[in-house]
C-alpha cells in the first residue's frame, strides 16, 4: 500500500532571483519501506524532507499522505498530522535542556496521552537499545554529541509514528553508534512496519536500505532498488 505519494512536487525559493529547489519530483513510498535519499549538498534533500514531513508547503504539486491530499492543508491540520503520523530525527536535535535523557523521551508520549508508567518503560527500553542505559538521568549538557543524537532517535520513535523522517540521523555518530541506530530502525521497520525516509551521506547506511534515490538540482536522477541482495536501477 502507498503511504506517501508526491506528484510533480515543486519548491521555489527566492526574493528577486528565483531558485528551483524541487523540480517536478514524482515519488511513491510504500508502507513499510526503508528508503534513503542521497545527493550533493544543495540538491534539495532537506527541502524534500520538509515537504514530505509537512513542515513546509510546496509551491506546486500534490502530496498524498495515506490517501489524503495534504499539500495545502492549514498549519493546524499539518501540525495535527505531524503529531499523529510522523517522527523526526534531525541533526540539530533540540533536546529540552532542563530535562534528563529519560524525560526527553517520555515527554512526547505523555503529551500523546500515554500513562506515565508505560511511557517510562518504553523510554527505558529505547534508550537501552541505543546503548544509553547508564545515561538515563543525565541532562543534554552532560551528554556527548553522539549520545544526544541517540536520545533524539529514541525520542523520535517513542510514539511509534507510522513514518519516520531523518536528516542525516547518523551524521554525528561513530561507526559503532551508527550501527546501533541502524539496527534499531531496521528492527522497528520489520516488527511494526514503520516506514523510514532518511537523507544520508553515509553510503554504508544507504546500502542497507531498500531503495536509494539520488537527487541532483532538485530532480530525482537515479533510483536503485535492493533485489536478491544487490541493487538494480
Ligand atoms: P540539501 O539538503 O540537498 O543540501 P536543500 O534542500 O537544503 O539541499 O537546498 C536546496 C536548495 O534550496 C539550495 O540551493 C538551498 O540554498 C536552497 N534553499 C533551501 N532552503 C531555503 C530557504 N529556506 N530559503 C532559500 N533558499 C533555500
Ligand atoms: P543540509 O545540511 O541538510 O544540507 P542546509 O545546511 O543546506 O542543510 O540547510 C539547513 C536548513 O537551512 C534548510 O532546511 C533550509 O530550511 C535552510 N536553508 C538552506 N539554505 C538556505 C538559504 N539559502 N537561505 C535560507 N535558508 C536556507
Amino acid at each position: 500500500m502507498n503511504i506517501i505519494v508526491a506528484n510533480k512536487l515543486r519548491k521555489v525559493f527566492g526574493n528577486g532571483v528565483e531558485l528551483l529547489a524541487l523540480d517536478d519530483v514524482d515519488l511513491t513510498i510504500l508502507e513499510g519501506e526503508f528508503l534513503s535519499i542521497t545527493g550533493p549538498s544543495g540538491s534539495g534533500k532537506s527541502t524534500l524532507l520538509n515537504m514530505l514531513g509537512l513542515l513546509d508547503k510546496p509551491s506546486g504539486g500534490e502530496i498524498w499522505l495515506k490517501g489524503r491530499e495534504v499539500s495545502q492543508s492549514s498549519s493546524l491540520e499539518r501540525s495535527r498530522l505531524r503529531n499523529k503520523e510522523l517522527g523526526f530525527i534531525f541533526q540539530y536535535h533540540h533536546l529540552l535542556p532542563e530535562f534528563t535523557a529519560l524525560e526527553n523521551v517520555m515527554i512526547p508520549q505523555l503529551i500523546a496521552g500515554e500513562d506515565k508508567k508505560a511511557a517510562r518503560h518504553r523510554s527505558e527500553e529505547l534508550l537501552r537499545e541505543m546503548g544509553l542505559v547508564e545515561r538515563l538521568n543525565h541532562k543534554p549538557s552532560e551528554l556527548s554529541g553522539g549520545q544526544s543524537q541517540r536520545v533524539a532517535v529514541a525520542r523520535a520513535l517513542a510514539n511509534r509514528p507510522s513514518i519516520v523522517i531523518g536528516d542525516e540521523p547518523t551524521g554525528n555518530l561513530d561507526t559503532k553508534s551508527s550501527e546501533m541506530v541502524y539496527e534499531l530502525l531496521r528492527k522497528l521497520n520489520r516488527e511494526i512496519k514503520q516506514t523510514f525516509i532518511l537523507v544520508t551521506h553515509d553510503m554504508n547506511m544507504a546500502q542497507k536500505t531498500d531503495r536509494i534515490l539520488r537527487l541532483v538540482d532538485g530532480r530525482i536522477v537515479s533510483e536503485m532498488r535492493r533485489e536478491n541482495g544487490g541493487f538494480v536501477e
